[in-house]
């Protein structure tokens, strides 16, 4: 278990939630994935699918006798990355220890972004009121975060232990963080909302090099994109389609590829259109959905090395008929 890096979608889609009955299988949450690397938790974004992962930290908090103790990324302050923080339950509890990082400048920058997204009327509970022990930082582009003893700390250069880079991409509006998590020879790169370039963007594709996982933004469907078949355009809008996703994977050389940044209007049936295109371009590549869990195996601990383990379950119908259904 704790040889292993295990990433956990939580929130796979876009701009806002989704919920009801045509996407009860890729999900409706906003963006969140956590990854367990040894123990120590690392989360991406804090869109709403941080609000049941909250609850199970907790419960797992509950079951160990441990207080939650949580790092958390963000890519950007746009809504769908960070709305679900203010209902993110261990940032209530005095116990919890929580290390928030993400863009912006001076240092504090970031503190000062949460605290006015959740400051009355607006919203009834401060930043400041949720009592859990906090530290909220912002990051500069040449800073790396290394772990000692499960505690995150700034330094210039990566450890061999867990330690996360970052990459400032400028395609999406207002920019955004790439990050790229290691952790004893296994690693995986979180690219979402970046929109791709023509001829891939070559910094990304150096950046995610050789990546065991690439969670990648594929929001739009080609079609959506280019604003064919009565769809209204997209380009520039800060999101790309499954075709560039697995271009950068197919650049990077990536083990495998998630889509990831689902479009809001899309019905479980066209996610799945989506994953299916993608998988005619790319090998190994699948649509993140709610509730998958990745486990990556580190090269020493299995023989043969299996590289990667993916929960599968059955689509459901609605999704099996997806030939069927047309928007
Ligand atoms: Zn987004
Ligand atoms: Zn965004």
């Amino acid at each position: 278990m704790t040889e292993n890096l295990i990433i956990k979608f939580w929130g796979v889609r876009g701009s806002h939630p989704t919920p009801g009955g045509d996407t009860v299988y890729y999900g409706g949450n906003t963006a969140c994935v956590e990854v367990n690397a040894g123990g120590h938790i690392v989360i991406l974004d804090a869109g709403t699918g941080i609000i049941p992962l909250g609850r199970d930290l907790l419960a797992r908090a509950k079951q160990t006798g441990k207080p939650v103790q949580a790092t958390l990324l963000f890519s950007h302050l746009h809504h769908d990355h960070t709305q679900g923080f203010p209902f993110f339950a261990p940032a209530y509890n005095p116990t919890s220890r929580l290390y928030l990082f993400g863009p912006g400048a001076p240092e504090q920058a970031l503190e000062e972004l949460l605290a006015r997204n959740q400051m009355p009327p607006a919203f009834p509970v401060t930043l400041r009121d949720m009592n859990a022990a906090k530290e909220i930082r912002s990051l500069s582009e040449t800073q790396v975060i290394n772990f000692t003893a499960n505690t995150p700390h700034l330094g210039k250069q990566p450890t061999d232990d867990l330690s996360i880079r970052l990459m400032k991409s400028y395609a999406h509006p207002g920019g955004v963080y790439i990050y790229r998590i290691e952790w004893r020879g296994l690693s995986i790169v979180y690219a979402t909302d970046t929109e791709g370039y023509i001829g891939t963007d070559r910094r990304l594709a150096a950046f995610a090099k050789g990546a065991d996982l690439l969670i990648h933004d594929a929001q739009y469907a080609e079609e959506h994109y280019r604003g064919l078949n009565g769809w209204n355009a997209t380009q520039g809008y800060g999101h790309s389609t499954p075709q560039m996703a697995c271009e950068l994977a197919h650049a990077a050389g990536v083990k495998q590829l998630a889509l990831f940044h689902h479009d809001p209007t899309y019905s479980d049936v066209m996610v799945r259109q989506q994953e299916s295109n993608a998988q005619q371009l790319f090998p190994n590549v699948f649509a993140a959905r709610e509730g998958l869990q990745v486990i990556l195996s580190h090269p020493t601990t299995a023989n043969p090395p299996a590289r990667l383990a993916t929960q599968t379950r059955s689509l459901r119908s609605t999704v099996e008929n997806f030939a069927e259904q047309k928007r």
